[in-house]
């Protein structure tokens, strides 16, 4: 499952209304409860697409924002558990695409389809496997959480599925 607090979900599916009908692509900090076999998301770091040669349809990270977002993460005492990204116009799953350039087993990768500048359906795929030989998508439930003034969650505001 895939926890993150309402604003940061909004912020996300804001991201690809505005970048629209380009892709946006962004870094999902926090930290993995292994236990659980949660990812809680705490912080986004937006990313800018440098995939120039045909952003309607690909993202890619630049390296050194990688580097960076996971410095910031590390001063925080947070990992890299995920990435989001849009698809203009497109169905919120994966494409080959997204899949031959998934390397980071264990994170999240979540989807946003932006039907016409509007955000829609939101799905999230953990990567699976341990190599390129073994490795999978398996979609995951999406937790929103209602946070307290002190960042505690004080409620669910909702549950996604992978089919919305
Ligand atoms: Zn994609």
């Amino acid at each position: 499952m895939l926890e993150i607090s309402v604003a940061d979900y909004e912020a996300m599916r804001a991201h690809g209304e505005e970048t629209y009908p380009h892709e946006c692509c962004g870094i999902l900090l926090g930290r993995t409860d292994v236990a659980a076999g949660n990812n809680e998301v705490t912080r986004i770091v937006r990313a800018g697409n440098t995939r120039t040669d045909s952003a309607h349809n690909r993202y890619h990270i630049a390296p050194e924002e990688l580097i960076a977002a996971q410095r910031e993460g590390r001063e925080a005492g947070l990992d890299i558990v995920g990435f989001y990204h849009s698809h203009p116009d497109h169905p919120a799953q994966w494409s080959a695409t997204d899949f031959a350039e998934a390397h980071w087993y264990g994170c999240s990768y979540v989807i946003t389809a932006v039907e016409g500048g509007r955000a829609a359906a939101t799905n999230s795929f953990r990567l699976t496997g341990a190599d390129e030989e073994t490795k999978g998508f398996k979609g995951e439930e999406i937790a929103i959480d209602v946070l307290g003034a002190d960042g505690e969650v004080t409620g669910v505001l909702e549950m996604e599925g992978k089919t919305r």
